[in-house]
């Protein structure tokens, strides 16, 4: 039998002589507990647990024996095979609200206050009397405060909950009006109308795609009606022959016949912006008549996501009753969140979207001049930003970006921290606008370390394409 231990084996290459039979690749692998111990493992045990350590392990362990992994290469193989979590993105894409990104990215404060929320808090708790208090009210009061117009509050999973909860409570069995030209489908193949349907409502579509009149909803509003509902056209945009019913006209045959009138927003926009006139925001909706304002909290609120129902008491009050309002029930790191976005400064979100274009130039030109020295092809280009997430649809804000070779787009995204830009007419472009202040030393070196793997990216023509944009 061949010697096949490891001094049996450097004898055998060293006297030239093949062993008779390949060495038993068992041999080579390195034992458990051993690599268990290996100082590198140690964040990942504190962080992850042994189990899930241990069978990352044990997965490179079988790669090696199977001859597909280099025993010298088992840890990084560890490293890399470890369950990684949700990772930090920068987000250079100059889209403000990035649903594959998470949408709004929160506050320093609203972070602040989800960590001291993890532990236990006074979420259903008086601490004066000791006794059960309203959950979040310090969310609810934030809420309230932001929105004088909303007698009453509620907070649910998201915008879509917030639309169910209302569809359930009003309109189960009977009909909820709706113009064919809000027939919304909000993202990954989930339609609003479906939505309702599932909720035991009919549908009453009324009016066109393209025109709705303020006949076609009075002639659709009987005993059946459970509820009349407006829906923000929040990601697309008709054009042309057209004309809808705003809330302010649809509001007085729906007192009349006391029928609720909900406006799902969509946004989340709490007030006007100027920035966006043709966003509808929740106090102006309310005072134009709606009954109930229904809007998602991680869109232009900048906050976590939730689903925001405000107006009349009574019904908000009927709605928080309702025995599914528990199934949508909030957790209490939203309420935490939710409430320091709204009592706290000017959330990343109002920042980018209200970003200067001097200082964006500034950053841009900046960013470009450090990688240009580094040799890396960069140059400053102007492009347009958008809201995304489902807002603003046509929106396009003034930015600036710095151009890349677009063959950088992946290594970026595989970087540490991963950084998203967008490929448009075969350039990278990098839009600062989303990135936050302080990080764009980081992007720097990210693009240095993403260049640094490919090895044309200094001479790339990709960046002059983009000049020429
Ligand atoms: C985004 C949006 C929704 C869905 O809200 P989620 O918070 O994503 O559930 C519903 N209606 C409109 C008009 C929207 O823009």
């Amino acid at each position: 039998m061949a010697d096949t231990s490891a001094p049996g084996r450097i004898r055998d290459a060293v006297a030239g002589a093949a062993p008779a039979v390949p060495p038993d690749p068992r041999r080579a692998v390195p034992r458990t507990d051993a690599l268990l111990a290996d100082p590198r493992l140690q964040q990942a045990l504190a962080l992850l647990g042994r189990a899930a350590v241990k069978a990352a392990v044990q997965r490179a362990q079988a790669q090696v024996r199977a001859g597909r992994l280099a025993a010298t290469e088992l840890m990084e193989a560890v490293l890399r095979d470890l369950p990684a979590g949700q990772r930090e993105v920068l987000n250079a894409t100059g889209v403000v609200l990035h649903t594959n990104l998470g949408r709004a990215a929160l506050s320093e404060a609203a972070v602040r206050a989800v960590t001291t929320a993890a532990g236990a808090t006074d979420v259903e708790l008086d601490l004066v009397t000791g006794r059960r208090a309203r959950r979040g009210r310090g969310a609810m009061e934030a809420l309230a405060a932001a929105v004088p117009d909303a007698a009453g509050v509620h907070v649910v999973n998201n915008g879509a909950a917030a639309l169910v909860l209302a569809a359930t409570a009003c309109a189960a069995g009977r009909e909820v009006v709706v113009s064919r030209g809000e027939m919304v489908e909000i993202g990954d193949g989930f339609r609003l109308p479906d939505l309702l349907v599932s909720t035991g409502a009919r549908l009453r579509e009324v009016g066109t795609t393209n025109r709705t009149s303020l006949r076609d909803y009075a002639e659709a509003l009987g005993p059946q009606t459970g509820m009349v509902l407006k829906v923000h056209p929040s990601n697309f945009v008709v054009s042309g022959f057209t004309s809808a019913v705003g809330v302010a006209e649809l509001a007085g045959a729906c007192a009349e016949r006391g029928v609720p009138l909900v406006a799902d927003i969509g946004s989340g926009l709490l007030a006007p912006d100027p920035l966006l006139p043709e966003e509808p925001d929740a106090a102006t909706t309310l005072r134009a008549g709606a009954s109930l304002v229904t809007a998602s909290g991680d869109k232009l609120l900048g906050g976590p996501q939730a689903g925001l129902l405000l107006g009349d008491a009574e019904l908000v009050e009927r709605l928080r009753r309702h025995p599914l309002a528990r199934a949508l029930r909030v957790d209490k790191l939203t309420l935490a969140a939710l409430e320091a976005t709204l009592r706290g400064p000017a959330t990343p979100t109002w920042q980018a979207l209200h970003a200067d274009a001097e200082e964006l130039r500034r950053r841009s030109g900046a960013l470009a001049a450090e990688l240009t020295a580094s040799g890396v092809a960069a140059q400053v280009v102007a492009c347009a930003a958008v809201v995304g997430g489902g807002g603003a649809p046509g929106v396009e804000l003034p930015s600036q970006a710095v151009a890349l070779p677009a063959e950088l787009a992946q290594p970026l995204r595989l970087g540490t921290p991963p950084v998203v830009g967008r490929v448009e007419r075969g350039a990278l472009l990098l839009d600062l606008r989303c990135v936050p202040p302080g990080r764009d030393g980081d992007v720097a070196a990210a693009v240095l370390a993403a260049a640094a793997t490919t090895s044309t990216a200094a001479t790339a023509p990709g960046a002059a394409a983009a000049a020429g944009a």
